[in-house]
């Protein structure tokens, strides 16, 4: 497996496979890889020749206040996970690599990014779709690679990559969570034992929901609260949002006719944690 650190050298790489006609995955992270993380390698892995997991906590989608500090990492254990699954080569480049002095350029989507996440973290997805961007410049995979758990993210790119014509395939894999339902996440590592556990009301929460919808609710408005209540009832965790969205457009859905994005952001204790499902109005038992 190789470690490359700099453009120049992944560019080269790039190069050098697509000549010989070689098909390349992406599997874009910020590292501190959890089982999430492999099971998208692992989807990735099916689909190339070549798979290129890229290793960067980006700066730019973390605001004023956010954790970008703390946030966890571990390039030692990670190289072993990546060279275990049978990558290739990893991308790991410092930010001045990416972002150098005089820096200037950004790509920006301006409907789905307002919604959801959008107006609780400004700029994040400015962060991005600008480092989405110019990973797919400089790596040219057939196919990227993301996680459903970050659902307004993965709609984002996609539009992104509609809108500006990115000749690549995107895949979108589903969330892998802990045995208590808690979806994984490099963040899980802010909770203590305890927080983890209740933790765990989140996916129940939407589990709830689902269960509304499965029994026959339309409205979104009462399965979205229904979430939220259920979430409220837990001392350790507080609701940003609980919403119910088209899929892919993100926009806000008054009754559930067809398939249904319910996203919800939460702090559980020292931790901003995401989380959706998708409910399907005709799917019942
Ligand atoms: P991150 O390193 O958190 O930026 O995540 C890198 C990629 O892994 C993103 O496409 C995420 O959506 C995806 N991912 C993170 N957590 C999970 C999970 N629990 N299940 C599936 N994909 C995930």
């Amino acid at each position: 497996m190789k470690l490359i650190t700099t453009v120049r050298e992944m560019e080269r790489y790039a190069r050098h496979n697509l000549r010989r006609g070689r098909r390349i995955a992406l599997v874009p992270t910020m590292g501190c890889f959890h089982f999430g993380h492999v099971m998208l390698m692992r989807a990735a892995r099916r689909r190339c020749d070549r798979l290129v997991v890229s290793i960067f906590v980006n700066p730019l989608q973390f605001g004023r206040g956010e954790d970008f500090a703390s946030y966890p990492r571990n390039m030692r254990r990670d190289l072993a996970t990546a060279r275990a699954e049978r990558v290739n080569a990893v991308f790991a480049p410092s930010s001045d690599e990416l972002y150098p002095a005089g820096f200037s350029t950004f790509v920006e989507e301006e409907r789905l990014s307002r919604r959801l996440c959008g107006p609780g973290r400004p700029g994040h997805f400015r962060g991005v779709t600008t480092v989405v961007a110019k990973l797919l410049q400089i790596v040219r995979p057939h196919t990227a690679v993301f996680g459903r758990k970050d659902a307004q993210q993965a709609a984002i790119v996609r539009k992104m990559i509609l809108d500006l014509h990115f000749p690549v395939r995107l895949l979108v894999v589903p969330t892998v969570r802990e045995k208590n339902g808690l979806a994984m996440s490099s963040r899980n590592e802010y909770l203590s034992a305890r927080e983890r556990r209740e933790a765990a009301v989140l996916y129940a929460a939407l589990e709830e929901a689902r269960a509304l919808v499965r029994a026959g609710e339309r409205d979104a408005a009462k399965v979205a609260a229904a979430a939220r209540d259920r979430i409220a009832a837990c001392p350790v965790a507080s609701v940003e949002y609980v919403e119910a969205v088209h899929p892919e457009t993100l926009e806000p859905v008054g009754r559930i006719t067809g398939p249904t994005l319910l996203a919800l952001a939460a702090r559980v204790g020292p931790a901003r944690l995401i989380d959706n499902v998708i409910l399907h109005p005709r799917r019942r038992g």
